[in-house]
């Protein structure tokens, strides 16, 4: 099946996560490769956490969450106290509120501009920051919705005038396309290893600026080797082993970015010419889009089928990944899937519509 779902399209094993997922299957099997359970006494974890990752990252320590959600809630739990302000984008994730809400913070939104662009204007951040005093400011990047990357460096320059910690959720960019913490001007930057880094996970990636590494790695008082906010271990098991064995394929593959983008905008316009509309940012720049289907929801009202008869005519020409019951809005993601057959999927659609 080609799978068109944005969720997915960046979390394929590669072979050799595939190996790795069997090699390190037994529960704390990645404890073979190591005599101890502290990270130094690890080299290969060592290295990818302290060397590896942080130069990809563009940060100065890496640490290992269970997920992108958790490393938000444990940036906003040790830099924030409950009650503090978070100004976020409006196109965030939803476990972005949720890690907000667990850390008892208060969730400012700023606007995006509405249908059809959803853009977020970053200079909105600053008269909502000199209204509300936040501990923290987050920038999607790209959002999950429209796939739009908004200006993060210039809100970096604008964390630092009112020097604010600025977090960037990479978690559908980290692993695909090339993303430098530091050249962004952000203090922490996280990626989801199963959804951009081809890992089984779950677990998240932070990055962050060694300014931070007093509050973030605070240490147990009764474990002086122990950090707190990691509640004293690195992320264990397949999702750790996978994430490696991918690493090497991972870092290749953000230098092809580009064709991603080239093949995400002849899609964009393929589909333009059927009638169905792209929302979000126009030319697009990343493979992750938004489509507003009228013909197809024409077509839903009458068939037998109803509103899941798009899922299942796909399905039939082997095509996956848009969820079932939705014709007028969907999103899809073309990562990773070559050009002929993203040009089948547009001969499908035209087909679908067609009959
Ligand atoms: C998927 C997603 C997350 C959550 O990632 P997990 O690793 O599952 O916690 C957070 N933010 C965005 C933008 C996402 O798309």
């Amino acid at each position: 099946m080609i799978n068109l779902n944005p969720i997915q399209t960046g979390g394929i094993l590669t072979k050799a996560a595939k190996r790795a997922l069997i090699e390190f299957g037994d529960g704390y099997s990645v404890y073979d490769i190591s005599p101890g359970l502290e990270l130094e006494e690890m080299p290969a974890i060592r290295e990818f956490v302290s060397e590896l990752l942080p130069k990809f990252l563009g940060a100065d320590i890496v640490r290992l969450t269970l997920g992108a959600r958790e490393a938000m809630f444990s940036v906003m739990h040790s830099v924030a106290k409950p009650g503090d302000a978070v100004i976020v984008d409006g196109n965030r994730h939803y476990t972005t509120v949720t890690a907000a809400e667990r850390a008892g913070l208060k969730v400012i939104e700023v606007r995006s501009s509405g249908e059809p662009e959803y853009k977020i204007d970053v200079n909105d951040y600053e008269d909502l920051i000199k209204r509300h005093n936040p501990r923290l400011i987050l920038l999607t990047y790209p959002d999950g919705n429209y796939g739009n990357l908004p200006d993060a460096k210039t809100l970096g320059q604008i964390a630092k005038k009112y020097n604010i910690p600025y977090l960037l959720n990479g978690a559908y960019s980290v692993g695909r396309m090339p993303i430098s913490m530091k050249e962004l001007g952000a203090d922490f930057v996280i990626g989801s290893g199963q959804k951009s880094m081809a890992s089984s996970g779950p677990i998240g990636v932070l990055g962050m600026n060694k300014k931070w590494k007093k509050i973030m790695l605070r240490k147990s008082k009764m474990y002086p080797k122990k950090e707190i906010e990691f509640l004293g271990s690195e992320l264990r098991g397949t999702a750790v082993a996978t994430l490696i064995a991918s690493f090497p394929e991972v870092k290749e593959r953000i230098k092809k970015w580009n064709k991603e983008v080239k093949k995400a905008r002849w899609f964009s316009k393929e589909m333009e010419k059927l009638g169905i509309k792209q929302m979000g940012e126009k030319p697009h720049r990343h493979d992750l889009m938004f489509f507003k289907a009228d013909p197809l929801y024409k077509i839903s009202l009458k068939h037998p089928k109803g509103r899941f008869f798009l899922y299942y005519e796909l399905k039939k020409k082997g095509i996956t990944g848009i969820k079932p019951g939705l014709t007028k809005y969907f999103k899809l993601s073309t990562f990773g899937i070559p050009e002929e057959k993203l040009r089948y999927v547009i001969d499908s659609f035209r087909e679908i519509l067609e009959t």
